[in-house]
Order: C-alpha cells, then structure tokens, then sequence
C-alpha cells in the first residue's frame, strides 16, 4: 500500500473517532455552562451572607450604644428626683432630652439595617431557590455527560488502538503532519483531487478549490512515497481511486 493509501485509512479512523467524541463535546459544554452557572450563584450567595454580617455587627455596635444611652438615662431619671434647685433639675432634663433624640437616631439606625437585611434574607432565598433548580439541571447534565462517555467509551478505546497501528506504518514525521491537519480541519486532514476540465489539465483542490498547477497532480499520480499539501488550505492531497483508474486506462 502506498503512503496515501495508508494516510487515507488513517483519516478514516480519525474522523470516525472524532465523529463519536463530538456526541460527548456537546454535552461536556452543557455541562460547564451549567457549572458556571452554578459558580456565579455561589459567589452571589457568598457575597450577600457577607453583606448580612456586616449588617449585624453594625446592629450590634448600634446596640451597645443604646445600651448605654439607656443606662445613663436612667441614672439621670434618679438625678432629677434628688434634684434640690430648679437649676440643677432644668440641667438634668435637658441631657435627658438630648440623649433621647440620640436614643431616637440610634433606633432608627437599627431599623434601617433590619430592613437591609431583610432584603438581603430575600434575595438569599430567591438565590437558594435558583440554586436548587440549578443543582437538579446540574446533576442531570454531569449523568448525561458519564452517560455520553460509557456509550462510546469501548468504541473510542479500540478506534484509538486501531489509529495506533495505522499511524505505525507511517513515518512519524508525516503522521505529525497528518495530526495537524486533522486538528486544524476537525478530522478533516485529506483533500481530493478533483477535475475541472481533463482536456485543459485543469484540477483543483477538493476541499478550498484551489487550482492546482498540473505537475502537482502528474506528482501525486506517480508519488508513493511522499505527500504534497494544498498550498491554501494545506490539507494533504490525493488522488481519488476513479481518477487513478482513469489515467492508468488512458
Ligand atoms: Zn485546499
């Protein structure tokens, strides 16, 4: 067999291999979309149970401070019933009447971190809602996924051993070739030959329709041992079996 030959059944076996890996591509990126996904809730979660602590530990200061507002309070309540001159009594009152608009303030910062956190308990269990819908989708997509890989799973492992004894008969240098090829073109390494006008020699390439000059193809006709690429989309060239027979019987 000459090196096409061998090239071409080595195409053969790659395109198939690649044929079934893309049955498991589409679902291995399902399943990293859904994954994600799946991330951004998380870091949205995280990010909001931070924002509620930070909230509590602003309440909390807010708390001590009334705390203390209230405790001074009530020593002054005690102060104004021992008051002996008016003076001392009108003293007291207006502290009194100072801390209470503080008193006031202070709650009304206690309320407005209540109701942020509120809001922020809300969208928390909005999130944990999406989360749950998201972790079902999640665990269908990655069973699917397993499922993808075990169907072709003896099938890819016996194409690849059968790819392994193709690409041997072939020096390693063209089979570098050949893998680029099939890498740039999605298993798609081989272009045809294919007759424009047999009268005008002229043939292109099979693939990009390049015209190709005809000492190329008198080469590929007679080459056995030595592979030519498509100047423009580099695939390797070859001779179909009918053109060869066509020639052969001119
Ligand atoms: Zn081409």
């Amino acid at each position: 067999m000459s090196l096409i030959d061998d090239l071409l059944e080595l195409n053969l076996v790659e395109r198939q291999l690649r044929g079934l890996q893309s049955r498991v591509h589409s679902a291995e990126a399902y399943h990293r979309a859904q994954t994600r996904q799946m991330t951004e809730l998380e870091q949205r979660s995280e990010e909001l149970q931070t924002r509620r602590k930070q909230r509590q530990v602003s309440i909390h200061g807010h708390e001590t401070d009334a705390k203390s507002i209230d405790e001074r309070l009530e020593k002054l309540r005690n102060d104004l019933n021992t008051a002996s001159t008016t003076r001392q009594y009108s003293t007291v009152l207006e502290e009194m009447n100072t801390l209470k608009s503080s008193r006031s303030s202070v709650d009304d910062l206690i309320l407005t971190e209540m109701s942020e956190i509120e809001t922020i308990d809300q969208d928390l269990s909005e999130l944990e809602e999406s989360m749950k819908e998201r972790t079902t989708v999640l665990e269908s997509a990655a069973t699917e996924l397993e499922e993808r890989k075990a169907e072709i799973a003896d099938r890819v492992a016996s194409l690849q051993a059968e790819r392994e004894v193709k690409a041997a008969v072939l020096p390693e240098s063209t089979v570098e070739i050949f893998e680029r090829c099939a890498d740039d073109f999605d298993g798609d390494a081989m272009a045809p030959i294919e007759e424009i006008d047999k009268k005008r020699r002229e043939y292109c390439c099979g693939s990009c329709n390049l015209n190709l000059p005809f000492n190329v193809v008198v080469q590929l006709l007679g080459a056995t041992d030595s592979i030519t690429q498509c100047e423009n989309c580099l695939r390797i060239l070859y001779v179909t079996p009918e053109m060869k027979a066509e020639t052969v019987s001119k």
